[in-house]
């Protein structure tokens, strides 16, 4: 039996390979030409290359969005852009446009076309319609509930991959022209300037319709769809795909590390205890995410689903090192500092492949050995003595006892 696919984003090279290092199956990446999200859409095609022999190193694929709807004044260029991506290596393009899809085919064929959410893909006879076009995979419209998303898959003839965490769109995803009609910005050419998260002051017949001092703004609370990944890896479902191209390394490398764990023990075992659901949906709060909800997977978001008047995601300090080098002899772990902590902070280390490991930083010496009183400086190097040997890509976090706020 095929394990589902955990299928990361990632905005440039360095988070491509922490994501595949984490244990990611797959990764996708926005190149610099065609692509929805332009502004993390930072790989060249030397990166794109690099990118796809890096994940062969790891038996992982690439896959490139070439999502936007282009005019046809867009579409200069995207015969020698989707053969250039198919001599990198690329494994998929996920595209909207059958204009990008059926030239795909024609010129470049050994690249696999999956039909990209912003299609809004939400019945079997739409997927097998792609089926018929030849494509390889349909991504789902998010706006399915999970007993939608199993009868898709029942008489669905291609794989299906379907979103289980990450930001919403407060608007139907690939329908909405708020950023175009506010900015001239078009959110379907990669340039949603996210209107809809600005403050506003409401107004009807020219009267505020409530105090003109507080500020309205809308935004979707992010969708964690953990709890749901045992029905959908009994449903058959192919691939499960984490949102946010644009988000950090230590986002990526939380969430992936989690989500890789959870998958491995599923199927390990054949199902997962509540509690221990509970445990990985605590693991998956420790990433910078905005409060949770679960999307539309049990029926219409309502109210308590949305954000009013908060609208970022929140930076919580918890991430504070990488590791840079472990001293075995020593035991002595070399650090990068990336937010302040202090002698007896109680730290959680958590690397690619490896258990999460909880112990107390005792005290903090400089590159000369000189001893801190405190770590406040971002991208200074430090040691710290420590018992438990560190794995060179592993990550540190604050033990903040916290659970997922929904
Ligand atoms: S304005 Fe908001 S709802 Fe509309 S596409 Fe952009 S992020 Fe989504």
């Amino acid at each position: 039996m095929n394990k589902i696919e955990l299928l990361a984003p990632a905005g440039d090279l360095e988070r491509l390979k922490t994501a595949i290092r984490y244990g990611a199956d797959a990764v996708y990446i926005g190149g610099k030409q065609f692509s929805l999200r332009s502004r993390a859409s930072n790989f060249s095609l030397e990166d794109i290359e690099a990118g796809v022999a890096f994940a062969k190193q790891y038996g992982a694929k690439v896959h490139v969005t070439v999502n936007m709807l282009p005019h046809e004044d867009d579409l200069q260029g995207l015969i020698e852009y989707l053969q250039a991506l198919e001599k990198c290596g690329v494994h998929a393009i996920i595209c909207a446009s059958p204009a990008i899809m059926m030239c795909a085919k024609q010129h470049a064929p050994k690249l696999e076309i999956h039909v990209s959410t912003q299609h809004s893909v939400t019945n079997s006879s739409a997927v097998n319609y792609w089926k018929r076009k030849g494509v390889d995979r349909v991504v789902l419209a998010r706006e399915l509930t999970l007993s939608q998303i199993e009868a898709v898959q029942g008489d669905s003839e291609l794989p299906l991959e379907v979103f289980i965490h990450g930001g919403m769109c407060i608007s139907y995803s690939g329908r909405c022209m708020l950023s175009n009609h506010m900015t001239l910005r078009d959110a379907n050419r990669g340039g949603c300037a996210q209107s809809c998260r600005w403050k506003y002051r409401l107004y009807e017949n020219g009267q505020p319709i409530h105090d003109e001092k507080v500020l309205f703004s809308m935004s979707s609370k992010d969708l964690m769809g953990a709890r749901f990944l045992p029905d959908l890896i009994r449903m058959g479902i192919s691939s499960i795909k984490i949102e946010g191209r644009m988000k950090s390394t230590y986002y990526i490398a939380t969430l992936i590390h989690t989500y890789r764990m959870l998958i491995d023990e599923i199927y390990a075992k054949g199902s997962i205890f509540d509690q221990r659901m509970d445990w990985y949906c605590a693991q998956l709060a420790k990433a910078e995410n905005r409060p949770f909800a679960t999307g539309f997977y049990l029926g219409m978001p309502l109210a308590n689903d949305q954000l009013y008047g908060v609208n970022g995601a929140g930076i919580s300090g918890e991430y504070i090192a990488d590791v840079i080098a472990y001293d075995s002899i020593h035991k002595t772990a070399v650090l990068k500092v990336r937010n302040k902590f202090d002698p007896g902070t109680l730290a959680e280390a958590f690397a690619p492949h490896e258990p999460l490991r909880q112990f107390i930083i005792s005290e903090i010496y400089d590159e000369d050995d000189m001893r801190l009183e405190t770590a406040n400086q971002p991208m200074r190097i430090v040691k710290i003595p420590c018992e438990i040997p560190l794995n060179e890509h592993a990550m540190i976090r604050k033990v903040i006892d916290k659970k997922p706020i929904e």
